[in-house]
């Protein structure tokens, strides 16, 4: 199978799985360690499993926009819903739609956080254990039990805001506080790439739009979990990556409730996506196969 044929099952399967949930799961075999099953959580939001090890990645299960002025509450009913267990929590960059139910899921379910000073201060202020917490600042290789992880840094997308087009202003946390976490505690932090390694198989995640190109060298992944925001950009990541597989994330609405769906004009986004997706492929004339199933029902 071709590149792109696998891109483009992958990409509309994904696509089929929004008439019924948003959630979607795909299983991978990889070389030396069995199954790797990935569950789509919505906006940037993963669940891997492997063996016994669950890993999430930006899981943002309330939706909706964090009021700014308020305290924040995570709707801990639409978290438990998804997510029973995780082993792992690795936040990309710590604005709400990523990081936001992370305190409670590290506390619920004793989770090891990874995250920048920003995420891992929001965690302490929020009471997860400091023994929980694993602080990065890119450029980490970091071994787990099973796997282990590349710390990548990276950069936030732009965003489109009065008509222009330019990156959130980059604010940092350097210490917890005494509370409360308002919407506003949620700032970027600092955005990163993760690359893990499962036996032979690598996959990589990107939280948000943007990236260094310098620090793209050496990262080819079977597995790209990527948030295309820009044409080129999308290029760019994906000549560098020679993904077997992509699936895109953050392109659902994610501050609306999960049971509205995807909107058509996020849907037409994605579909855009695929077609450009191809175009870059036939130019590299790749030529790698990838096996996955997916699995709508969980
Ligand atoms: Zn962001």
């Amino acid at each position: 199978m071709k590149t792109t044929e696998a891109i483009l099952i992958a990409l509309y399967l994904l696509l089929g799985s929004w008439q019924g949930d948003l959630h979607a799961q795909a299983r991978v075999e990889t070389a030396t360690q069995g199954s790797l099953a990935l569950k789509w959580l919505g906006n940037a939001g993963w669940e891997i499993q492997i063996g016994q090890t669950i890993i999430l990645i930006d899981p943002f299960l309330t939706r909706g926009e964090a009021n700014l002025g308020a305290e924040w509450k995570t709707d801990e009913a639409a978290v438990l819903k998804a997510i029973q267990r995780a082993d792992y929590i690795f936040a990309g960059h710590s604005h709400a739609d990523h990081i936001a139910d992370l305190p409670f899921i590290a506390k619920k379910l004793g989770s090891k956080v990874i995250g920048s000073r920003t995420t891992t201060n929001i965690a302490l202020t929020a009471g997860v254990d400091k023994s929980q917490l694993v602080t990065i600042s890119g450029g980490e290789k970091l071994d787990f039990k099973g796997f282990s992880v590349q710390v990548v840094e990276s950069e936030h997308g732009e965003l489109k805001r009065r008509g222009g087009k330019r990156r959130p202003k980059f604010e940092e946390i350097t210490k917890p506080w005494s509370g409360p976490i308002l919407g506003s505690s949620f700032v970027e932090g600092g955005c990163y790439l993760y690359y893990f390694t499962f036996g032979k198989l690598r996959l990589l995640h990107q939280s948000s739009g943007g990236f260094i190109e310098d620090n793209l060298t050496n990262l080819r992944s079977d597995i790209a979990l990527l948030y295309p925001l820009d044409r080129n950009d999308s290029a760019t990541i994906l000549k560098a990556l020679q993904p077997q597989t992509v699936y895109v994330h953050h392109f659902d609405e994610w501050r609306n409730s999960i049971l509205e769906g995807i909107p058509e004009s996020n849907s037409r986004r994605a579909q855009r996506f695929a077609r450009d997706v191809n175009a870059i492929d036939k130019q590299m004339g790749t030529n790698l196969a990838t096996r996955v199933d997916w699995i709508q029902e969980w």
